[in-house]
């Protein structure tokens, strides 16, 4: 146990060592081409004067401060913890927004995002909407296909993927001024009742990121068409996947980059 929690630990903070704007900006020209394309809007002027620096967050206040202003720089202070969750909650940066950028890609307000939002029939049924814009929606369709060829195998997945809890809403995330990705069509949370919300257990004297799961399978069909799961937060919200490709492009760059890095000083 104490291994596993060492392991854990080291690979999380080798992970989380070096930040990397060229890797960021190469992620975000990968995932948004047409950011890099359309005069209207964020220009890649902007976007690399945003990216020279990624900030360093060292505690609860910066990360606070980070999530209030919603710089896209700060979405990339800490990975994405692939195959893990993050260990300390300043650390969750991909819970950062940066709502002119979301705004720039969805929909300026809810009317326009209202527009570009396609009804995908779910495996139980019901109707979900989802944003149509940078292959939002093209790539929930393709979540759902593959879940349900894994469903086949293993009914007892269903049982996570029915009541979803929902898709689209203009709304302010709880207890705050924010809005969510719910709010541009890009994010899904999936059966609540089989769902676990740091906010909820908070509540419950219950806060414990180990019980925080949904089986791996679904967590890795999503994050590999593109979104990130909820559950990997140190504010952990196991129902929410929200779209967010450049994330996981970052995330997995940065392992590699880290890795030869390695490879190349032992090699020295
Ligand atoms: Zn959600």
């Amino acid at each position: 146990m104490f291994y596993k929690f060492l392991f854990l630990t080291l690979f999380s903070s080798l992970s989380y060592t070096f930040a990397n704007p060229n890797l960021a900006l190469q992620c975000l020209k990968e995932s948004y081409p047409i950011l890099f394309i359309e005069q209207n809007r964020m220009t890649y002027k902007d976007i690399l004067w945003e990216l020279t620096k990624i900030p360093k967050h060292n505690n609860m206040q910066d990360y606070e401060n980070a999530l209030r202003t919603g710089n896209l720089a700060d979405s990339f202070a800490y990975a994405y913890p692939l195959g893990f969750r993050t260990l300390e909650p300043f650390k969750d940066s991909t819970r950062i927004h940066d709502y002119a950028f979301l705004a720039s890609l969805y929909g300026e307000n809810q009317k326009n995002v209202e527009s570009h939002l396609k009804p995908l029939t779910w495996m139980d049924g019901s109707q979900l909407l989802f944003n149509s814009q940078n292959g939002a929606y093209a790539a929930l369709k393709r979540v759902k296909d593959r879940l349900i060829q894994v469903a086949k195998e293993n009914p007892k997945l269903l049982t996570y993927l029915e009541n979803i809890g929902g898709t689209y809403k203009w709304r302010k995330i709880a207890n705050t001024n924010r809005l969510s990705a719910h709010s541009f069509g890009i994010a899904i949370d999936i059966n609540v009742a089989k769902s676990r919300y740091w906010l909820w257990d908070i509540k419950q004297k219950a806060l414990n990121q180990d019980i925080a799961q949904i089986p791996a399978i679904i967590v890795q069909i999503f994050e590999e068409e593109g979104f990130i799961w909820g559950g990997r937060w140190w504010h952990y919200d196991t129902m929410h996947f929200e779209y967010r490709p450049e994330i996981l492009c970052y995330a997995k760059a940065l392992k590699n980059a880290e890795s030869k890095t390695l490879k190349n000083s032992k090699s020295l």
